[in-house]
């Protein structure tokens, strides 16, 4: 395909490469599904210690010396289909353990670390590559990336627009005032509209002031993020700068995530696998289930509502229900789930740990999937049951509000309807929900009905790369 422009994207993670969240997903997926739409989308991210054997060989395209107490090369490479560019600094990136921390914590120099990934993005921006690849766009994720469109503002940005994509508003790279200088920021700029955050500097809020448009995953985040019990102190900046906010929703991996490719496959024309897999899934953890079987698959945390599951489920119970919980993370709340399969054998089950093909067969066999959290920026494990049938219940906040259509009476007389929500996330709302889940369930039309309008919502990547290029061609002139 003709190409249509060329957007640098700059991060700390990518999958297949490196990933410890969400982030790296989005920014994986993105180069191929922009590539159809005729983006030219190279990555920039940190050569590790993992990826330095791989890159041995690749071009060389950018030499950058005094960086941060020794030179920086930036190597070019092919990644299944990818355009990657991997910042070879051994004194910064090549160390034991993660990108952030080591066996002894979190590394105490962070803020440079990033500082020089975000120094080299802009410094590419601006001039382009050894093979004479030149960017129109810089397009920057998280706080890592977050000093880029700043450099690039401060030091004259070329004609280059930015775009800055907050995934979790929780990291913020804080570092204090002092190293300003040592960061190569302006001074002038240490102000309340500018650089300065609570006394000190954060690049997350340096990239929310500096760069052209700011985006995060869904639609009614981006709105959230403008109030005080989402904005983690953000807010006043995000608010101030509105007009360019926007939330483009994640899509998931559609060939991953595909009700054809399960055994047995199923789709929403021919239901019968799906029912082989409830009755695998009930084998499987030795359950009995006469209602809806709910799933779990989730970080087991404050974030995603799961103390909440001992207050409504005795009841959901009783009214015929099963749950199977995947997932771990807090001591108490697994403890939490584990006193509720001891006090509910074969119905509720319970697997401590992270397992991908479980959590597969669990939405193939799951009846619905419950994700009650407090705060989502996108969420992916609704759409996944979108995909598979395995109708969402959740609570009506970020991406969860965004993908999921409540079976009120008006959408299901319309036909539109794809699942519950309910709000606030407590006890009573939730409680409220599971109670319909059950009504519907045993309204078999309907309930089909629900799957069907699931089923066939599309939640791949195609709008969000469409999303994406319009902001991209918006700021390029
Ligand atoms: P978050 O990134 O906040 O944890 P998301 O819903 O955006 O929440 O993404 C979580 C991802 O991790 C989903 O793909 C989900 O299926 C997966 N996941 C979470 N816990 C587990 C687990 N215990 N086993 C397998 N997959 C899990």
């Amino acid at each position: 395909m003709k190409s249509v422009g060329r957007v640098l994207s700059v991060a700390s993670e990518c999958v297949p490469l490196v990933k410890t969240g969400g982030l790296a997903d989005v920014v994986g997926a993105l180069p191929g599904a922009l590539g159809r739409l005729g983006w030219e989308m190279r990555v920039l991210m940190p050569a590790y210690r993992s990826l330095r054997a791989a890159a041995a060989g690749w071009t060389v395209v950018w030499v950058e010396e005094g960086l941060w107490g020794g030179t920086g090369r930036v190597l070019a490479g092919d990644v299944g289909g990818v355009q990657m560019l991997l910042l070879d600094a051994p004194h910064l990136f090549d160390r034991e353990g993660g990108p952030y921390s080591g066996p002894a914590g979190d590394w105490p120099d962070n803020a440079q670390r990033f500082a020089a990934l975000s120094w080299v993005a802009a410094r590419i921006a601006r001039e382009g590559l050894a093979d004479g690849w030149v960017p129109q766009v810089m397009h920057v994720h998280d706080w890592q990336a977050g000093f880029a469109p700043a450099y690039l503002t401060y030091g004259g940005t070329g004609g280059v627009g930015t775009v800055m994509t907050v995934h979790n508003i929780a990291f913020q790279g804080w570092a204090p005032a002092a190293m300003m200088g040592e960061l190569r920021l302006p001074f002038e700029e240490f102000h309340p509209g500018g650089l300065e955050y609570y006394g000190g500097l954060s690049s997350l809020k340096a990239g929310l002031v500096t760069a052209d448009r700011i985006t995060t995953v869904s639609p009614t985040y981006a709105t959230e993020l403008m109030r005080p019990e989402f904005g983690m102190g953000l807010q006043g900046v995000i608010a101030a700068r509105a007009a360019v906010v926007s939330g483009i929703l994640n899509g998931v991996d559609e060939a991953v995530w595909s009700p054809a490719a399960e055994v047995p496959p199923f789709s929403a024309s021919a239901m019968k696998g799906k029912a082989a897999a409830r009755v695998a899934l009930c084998e499987e953890f030795g359950l009995q289930v006469p209602g809806p079987l709910a799933i779990v698959v989730s970080r087991l945390t404050d974030q995603k509502g799961i103390d909440l599951l001992p207050g409504v489920m005795p009841d959901f119970i009783e009214a015929g229900g099963g749950l199977v919980v995947l997932g771990s993370g807090d001591p108490t709340l697994e403890g939490a789930v584990r006193g509720l399969a001891q006090r509910f054998p074969g119905r509720v089950g319970l697997r401590v740990g992270y397992d991908e093909g479980l959590s597969h067969r669990m939405f193939a066999g799951g009846d619905a999937v419950l994700v009650p959290s407090r705060f989502e920026p996108c969420g992916l494990t609704q759409m996944y049951g979108l995909r598979y049938g395995c109708v969402p219940v959740v609570a009506a906040v970020g991406g969860l509000a965004d993908t999921v259509i409540h079976a009120n009476p008006a959408a299901i007389s319309a036909g539109v309807a794809t699942g519950i929500t309910f709000h606030p996330t407590d006890g009573i709302a939730f409680g409220t929900a599971l109670r319909q889940l059950v009504v519907l369930y045993h309204d078999k039309p309907k309930w089909a009905r629900v799957q069907r309008n699931a089923m066939k919502q599309d939640v791949g990547w195609d709008h969000s790369a469409a999303a994406y290029a319009a902001l991209y061609a918006e700021i390029s002139g």
